[in-house]
């Protein structure tokens, strides 16, 4: 804090009218700068509808606070016509989230600053143990690690696993493919070893795909959407997600959006939930080297080797018609929840995103010719645009206390 003004201390009266004025708004204006919506003060100004005086003041405060960084000198930006103004940017050297994520292949640790910006990532791959508080407590000591590395404030953990999250208790409900217990309290194990590596600050554990979604739409492909549909693959099965007007549509106890579980293959294969044929089993990566007819090696996860296939070998005709199959499949679930909940976006991730990659122009066909107005409508179909995004989202769900006060971020 060294030679810079403290706006809570000593710029006088006037000032610090124009903070308590303003002082509802320091939120909202974090979120827009963490958001990429405010990239100068006049934006701000603009969006957060109140004086120059006042943006002003928001944007000093969240400076002092370490959590942004405006620009001294007013530039204009590229090709504006309109006067110059301060650029707004997250600060680079300011706190992160510690994000975690469990997969079927192992797990991941890292840093996420503001703006979904990953500071330091580490990779973990092991044999996820049928002890939850096992592979918890390791996933916990790589980020720790990174912490001490890298000397940055905390301000809490986020979590994501390849399970339905039941809500209000943070029950990990089906987490198939790690051989978990069905209802493991992953929430509570995860604060419990953040508390006992040291870490400060509150901890969240949720769904992957629900925080990609989140993510995806905060700083990527989602950016803008009103009513934003996420499927994605894993390493292992499916899941989806809804994010409306910003906010995850998650239902009345957490487990909305099981999108797995639609039927897309009447003479298909049956499925854990009991029924047959479901987009879980379908269109996951173990499906689709089935359907190539791969024998799936141990060397790199099922996911992995599936984008190997797709990017080197899609001239093999096992492999397109491999492909073709899953997009079908996949355009076909894709079709009834467009009937149902009528997105103004789709983004799909992992495999789904390769299958998009591979031939866009059959998925959007399938899906259009099986929704009730797709033929006239379509809804636009994008790949997901960030490298982690369960991570990022983890983070978010740290950050979110943060951007709900940012008086409240650690000193
Ligand atoms: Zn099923």
């Amino acid at each position: 804090m060294s030679g810079k003004a403290d706006p809570r201390a000593g710029e006088g009266t006037t000032s610090r009218t124009r903070l308590d004025r303003g002082r509802g708004a320091l939120g909202p204006a974090l979120e827009l700068v963490h958001t990429g919506r405010a990239p100068t003060r006049a934006v701000l100004t603009a969006e957060l509808g109140v004086t120059r005086a006042t943006a002003g003041a928001v944007a000093a405060e969240l400076e002092a606070l370490g959590l942004i960084r405006v620009d001294a000198r007013p530039g204009a930006a590229a090709g504006s016509q309109g006067r110059p103004s301060h650029r707004l940017s997250v600060a680079e050297d300011g706190p992160v989230a510690l994000a975690a994520q469990i997969h079927a292949d192992g797990f991941r640790a890292a840093l996420v600053g503001l703006g979904g910006r990953i500071v330091a990532t580490a990779p973990g791959c092991e044999v996820v143990d049928a002890d939850p508080a096992k592979v918890l407590g390791s996933v916990v000591e790589a980020g720790a690690e990174l912490l001490r590395q890298t000397g940055r404030r905390c301000v809490g953990a986020g979590l994501a696993v390849p399970s339905a999250v039941a809500e209000p208790e943070g029950l990990a409900l089906n987490p198939l493919h790690l051989a978990w217990p069905a209802g493991a309290p992953v929430r509570e194990i995860f604060a419990q070893q953040v508390r006992a590596a040291g870490i400060e600050g509150p901890a969240f554990a949720a769904n992957d795909v629900n925080l990609a979604a989140l993510a995806e739409h905060r700083h990527g492909a989602g950016r803008g959407a009103r009513d934003l549909l996420c499927v994605a693959t894993g390493h292992r099965g499916v899941g989806g997600a809804l994010v409306l007007d910003g906010r995850l549509h998650t239902g009345s106890s957490g487990l909305a959006l099981e999108v797995g579980h639609l039927a897309v293959n009447p003479e298909g294969r049956p499925c854990h939930c009991g029924s047959r044929g479901c987009l879980d089993v379908e269109t996951d990566p173990l499906a689709f080297l089935t359907a190539a007819g791969r024998e799936p090696g141990p060397e790199v996860s099922l996911l992995q080797q599936s984008y190997d296939l797709i990017r080197e070998q899609y001239a093999d005709p096992a492999v397109r018609t491999a492909t073709e199959t899953l997009i079908d499949r996949l355009g076909r679930g894709l079709a009834g929840l467009v009937n149902i909940l009528n997105p103004d976006r789709i983004i799909l991730g992992g495999l789904h995103r390769a299958l998009l990659d591979a031939d866009p122009e059959r998925l959007r066909a399938v899906v259009a010719g099986r929704s009730l107005w797709g033929q006239s409508g379509g809804v636009p179909i994008l790949p997901c645009g960030l490298d982690h995004n369960s991570l990022v989202g983890a983070a978010e769900l740290a950050w979110q206390p943060v951007l709900d006060d940012p008086l409240g971020v650690p000193a």
